[in-house]
């Protein structure tokens, strides 16, 4: 018999087989099982995925709130600070018009404190009240008088500037005096009567008018004289002292009322009157004389006559 042959290979034949069919079966049960894992993990790795991707579009969701929330923040601020800005514009226009409220208040003292006189022309048909007088007034120190036994006054608030005038024209070596200031309206009229009787009415009223010595009753006006003319104001326009009154008086706030060649009184360079250092510089700087100007465009300059 051949298969006895084989006999003694067909057991461990059979265990190979056995143990092959085994082994086989194990691999299969193994594969399948990785396989399963591979598949769970495949899909608890989607799930996860999904669930980040998920987290993900919530928290750009969350930033996109948030600035949308702070760009409107942003806006409240922004527009609560136009509020206060223009809060403050309206705070800053009331201040103004306080401001402005005030500075009109305080012109109108000023104004109300000096005298409108101070700065009128007088003419024929305009003058002084006979009973007008300044409402202060200063006795020169003699110093300053060409007569010093005579006594002459001048308007209390307008004197420091006479002073200075005539200190810079001594410190300039000019010999300046006054020679007649404040005139009262019966000092005026005594005058005049006395030239009258002098010079005959006519004569009279050609250079003792009125207006010319109106001004002197405002004790603003003075009549300059210098040394060398024995105590007459002719001949005055040929001094140093007058081409000094020319060229400065008008820093002191002084102008010439009756300058040379004018259409309304005789020449009289010895006559000045105080109209405050603007208004004056205003005159000299276009020259131009006080009494060819508009009565509305001097009144301008009344506000600042002391000043
Ligand atoms: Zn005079």
């Amino acid at each position: 018999m051949g298969y006895k042959r084989f006999l003694p290979y067909i057991i461990p034949a059979g265990i190979v087989f056995v143990v092959l069919g085994g082994l086989f079966v194990y691999g299969f049960l193994r594969i399948s099982a990785l396989t399963e894992q591979i598949g769970s993990l495949t899909t608890e790795f989607a799930s996860t995925t999904a669930t980040l991707s998920q987290n993900t579009g919530q928290l750009a969701k969350n930033l996109a709130d948030l600035r949308s929330q702070t760009t409107g923040l942003s806006d409240t601020l922004s527009s609560a600070q136009q509020n206060i800005d223009a809060v403050k514009t309206q705070v800053g226009g009331v201040e103004q018009t306080v401001g402005s409220i005030s500075g009109t208040v305080g012109t109108l003292q000023k104004l109300s404190k000096i005298d409108p006189e101070l700065l009128k022309k007088y003419s024929k048909v305009y003058f002084l009240n006979e009973n007008y007088t300044p409402p202060h007034l200063i006795s020169m120190p003699a110093d300053y008088l060409y007569k010093e036994s005579s006594s002459e006054q001048f308007l209390t608030e307008a004197w420091p500037f006479l002073k200075n005038l005539f200190d810079a024209a001594k410190s300039n070596g000019i010999a300046l005096y006054a020679e007649s200031a404040y005139r009262s309206f019966a000092e005026q009229q005594s005058l005049k009567s006395l030239y009258t009787v002098i010079y005959g009415a006519g004569t009279a009223n050609s250079f003792a008018a009125d207006q010319g010595y109106s001004e002197h009753q405002l004790g603003t006006t003075l009549d300059f004289i210098t040394t060398g003319l024995g105590g007459q104001t002719e001949g005055f326009e040929n001094t140093q002292a007058y081409q000094w009154l020319l060229a400065n008086a008008y820093r002191f706030g002084f102008e010439i009322s009756y300058p040379k060649g004018n259409t309304h009184y005789v020449y009289e360079p010895w006559h000045w009157r105080f109209v405050g250092v603007k208004f004056a510089t205003y005159l000299h700087d276009n020259k131009l004389n006080f009494y060819d100007m508009d009565q509305r465009d001097i009144d301008a300059y009344l506000i600042n006559i002391f000043d």
